[in-house]
């Protein structure tokens, strides 16, 4: 069973481009499957390995891990479940391939609102959804709360990606948090009025759609907007438009996370253990949420420069597990809106 498991990574160890030229038993490793790209998480991994000793296998794919896991039950090589989103992360516990991850070091480094309050997935880095504005056509201060978004004078004026995308699930899950339905309905309803075109894209598309005329005001995550400046091809529609931290005259900006999760059958549970420990300390949680541009989330890390020069920002505290246990009322209201059609 032992040997199968192993030659199973080994195969996708060799199409991760890792040495198959490993000791046999090998006992110092930690196999994690991440939906989140190679780049971004290597550089961390080989800290930790420098630290520890302890090797970090990865499996890198873009869908389908959480199905893979499920699937291959007792015999799954996976320690770690990396993904972004609560509302990915939620799938992954109610398919049940989650165990609690219980840790002192954790507990300290993680804001609770940012945790499961069973512990059966962390966050590791913070994303704000914000508005982003023409700088040409709308002034500084004239949008600023996410309620604004629903306000007449914007209509055919917005731009968004599809309703029943996880990150506006969540995001219309925390309105109902702070709202009640019939007011997020109504809002939702005022917002869909507002757009200028279907859903549709992404969420770099709609900061592309405020450059090119399409609309003045587009609702997306704010490491796009690092990207974007980062490319030299992308730069000059970011530079089109001014970044809106939302709500900072009341609750405070939605903030989602990317997130770990410790599967029920870690076969290298200690060591996984340690690698979640090590990725919420000061060091791996600048370098972390640096390269995608993302905030750390643990309080107190330095942001990189590129963020810091977006200013700062006061962000709802908004327990995550709230905005997950909205989330199927919010679907339910997308559907309801027809926000798609
Ligand atoms: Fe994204």
């Amino acid at each position: 069973m032992i040997s199968l498991r192993k030659t199973v990574f080994g195969l996708v160890a060799v199409a991760m481009g890792i040495s198959l030229h490993q000791p046999a038993h090998a006992a110092e490793e930690v196999n994690v499957y991440s939906l989140r790209q190679p780049f971004l998480i290597e550089p961390m991994f080989k800290r930790f390995t420098e630290e520890t000793g302890i090797r970090v296998n990865t499996l890198f794919s873009q869908s389908g891990l959480v199905e893979r896991i499920k699937h291959e039950g007792r015999n799954s090589p996976a320690d770690l479940l990396l993904t972004v989103d609560i509302g990915r992360i939620q799938d992954a516990v109610d398919a049940d391939i989650a165990q609690p991850l219980k840790s002192d070091v954790i507990s300290a480094n993680i804001p609770e609102q940012f945790r499961d309050e069973n512990g059966l997935w962390v966050g590791m880095t913070t994303r704000a959804r914000v508005i982003y504005t023409s700088l040409d056509r709308v002034g500084p201060d004239e949008i600023t709360s996410y309620e604004d978004l629903a306000d007449p004078k914007w209509k055919g004026r917005i731009c968004i990606r599809s309703g029943m995308h996880v990150y506006n699930i969540a995001l219309i899950a925390s309105m109902l948090a702070h709202h009640d339905e019939a007011y997020t309905k109504k809002w939702l309803t005022g917002l869909k009025d507002n757009l200028a075109r279907k859903p549709q894209g992404a969420d770099i598309d709609q900061i592309e759609a405020v450059s090119q005329g399409v609309c003045d005001v587009a609702i997306g995550n704010s490491y796009y907007y690092g990207k974007m400046l980062d490319d030299p091809n992308k730069a000059p529609a970011a530079k089109d438009v001014r970044i809106v931290f939302p709500n900072q005259a009341d609750r405070g900006t939605h903030v989602n996370i990317s997130g770990v999760a410790l599967m029920k059958h870690a076969p290298n549970k200690e060591n996984a253990i340690k690698l979640v420990e090590f990725l919420s300390g000061e060091e791996a949680q600048h370098m972390y949420a640096e390269v995608n541009f993302e905030y750390p989330v643990k309080p107190g890390v330095a942001w990189s420069d590129m963020v810091q020069s977006w200013g700062t920002f006061k962000h709802d505290d908004l327990s995550l597990n709230v905005v997950a246990a909205k989330r199927g009322e919010a679907i339910r209201l997308i559907d309801e809106v027809g926000f798609n059609e």
